[in-house]
């Protein structure tokens, strides 16, 4: 048996969304810059996408600004509020995804001051913490993620917004794991900055988008033609947008049933872990369902001889899923994220993360496979 309980890396492609591509490969191949009638039927396309995911994020088109992921959107975000705005001081998180991370460390080594919001135990976000940062210094840049990608801990995005507008600060959300997967309103939410990536909800790989609240003028990240009016030169990928769209339209369409299922696939593994591996634990609040993305679930081993094998025990028996052992020894670089919880390092982690394409037969499989590596003669302590 093959599982792909790896979701949060990335999703299959949906085939409704591949045929929608398809045209764009072999027959509009023109370049939307072009203004002959191969040019044009390819702009048009690229102007119906954006609508389309304007319309999903109740924003408006001119909002929407098509990039070649998630990272390159955070980057975008972060290096021109702060170049453009003036911006001398950002509020981020110990825990964000290297996207947003590694940009803020080369802010900070630009000069610019950086403030890390407090965290339990669990990676939640010590909001209070983040009211006096915001007290102390108006006019910062706040960037911290919707949903982390690997305990799956949710933010809530309207209490940040809340705040960021009381205290005239730029906030900048890392959605990437929850778009597509959660309604974001953007007529709603108070955020000058969020993000997408078509492969985190089945659309192809290296496209993704970034929303610009219109009150944001900022200048192009990448220098070049005037694509994505002027914002950033290069020639558009042009069936991976197309595709982004479909794909972000099919998630709406069925967020409900998809939701529905995958909880449901979440909620089982949990309870049949907690019924076959005596001291299993999960890693932040990810079995809390109301507090965590539907899509992950990371879970805590009890301490093994084999830890270090998991996911290569996994794999042999045709699971994959990732890990992250919050580096105890030393020898291996462990995860960001676990390595800022409150946990035994000597045990053992792994993330399953689901998506509509799985089944409660594949769980039952991993949680049996697991099992097996955590009998009782097989643990040491
Ligand atoms: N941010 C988060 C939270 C992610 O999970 C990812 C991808 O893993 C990214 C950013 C980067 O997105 P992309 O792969 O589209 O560059």
């Amino acid at each position: 048996m093959k599982v792909y309980f790896d979701n949060a890396a990335t999703t299959a492609i949906d085939l409704e969304v591949f045929e929608a591509m398809k045209p764009y490969m072999l027959e509009h191949f023109g370049n939307p810059s072009s203004i002959h009638s191969h040019g044009r039927q390819v702009r048009t396309a690229i102007e119906r996408s954006r609508k389309k995911v304007a319309d999903l994020l109740n924003a408006a088109p001119a909002e929407v600004f098509f990039t070649s992921g998630g990272t390159e959107a955070d980057n975008t975000a972060l290096r021109c509020t702060v170049n453009d705005k003036g911006i001398k001081h950002v509020i981020s998180s110990k825990i964000e995804h290297h996207a947003v991370l590694h940009t803020v460390e080369q802010l900070e080594k630009d000069g610019v001051k950086v403030s890390y919001v407090n965290l339990d135990e669990n990676g939640v976000v010590d909001y209070d913490h983040l009211e006096s940062l915001l007290k102390k210094e108006p006019n910062s840049l706040v960037s911290l993620m919707h949903a982390n990608n690997e305990i799956g801990n949710l933010l809530d995005l309207e209490r940040v917004g809340d705040m960021c507008e009381e205290h005239n600060a730029v906030f900048h959300s890392d959605t990437v794991q929850s778009m597509a997967h959660y309604v974001h309103d953007m007529s709603r939410l108070k955020l000058d900055f969020a993000v997408g990536s078509a492969h985190k909800f089945h659309g192809p790989k290296g496209v993704g988008f970034l929303y610009i609240n219109h009150k944001n003028k900022i200048h192009p990240f990448i220098h070049g033609g005037a694509q994505e009016r002027n914002m950033r030169g290069g020639t558009e990928n042009v069936y991976g947008i197309v595709g982004l769209a479909k794909a972000m339209e099919i998630a709406y369409a069925e967020m409900e049933s998809h939701r529905k299922h995958i909880e449901g696939l979440k909620t089982h593994m949990i309870e049949k872990l907690k019924a076959s591996i005596d001291g299993i634990a999960f890693n932040g609040v990810s079995d809390d369902l109301d507090k965590s993305l539907y899509t992950v679930l990371n879970v805590c081993l009890p301490p093994n001889d084999d830890n270090d094998m998991l996911l290569f025990n996994l794999d042999i028996a045709g699971i994959s899923a990732s890990g992250g052992s919050a580096c105890s020894s030393g020898s291996s670089i462990g995860s960001h994220v676990l390595a800022e919880l409150n946990r035994d390092q000597n045990r053992g982690a792994i993330r399953f993360s689901f998506s509509k394409y799985n089944t409660l037969e594949e769980v039952d499989y991993a949680v049996e496979k697991l099992a097996e590596l955590y009998q009782p003669e097989t643990t040491s302590a």
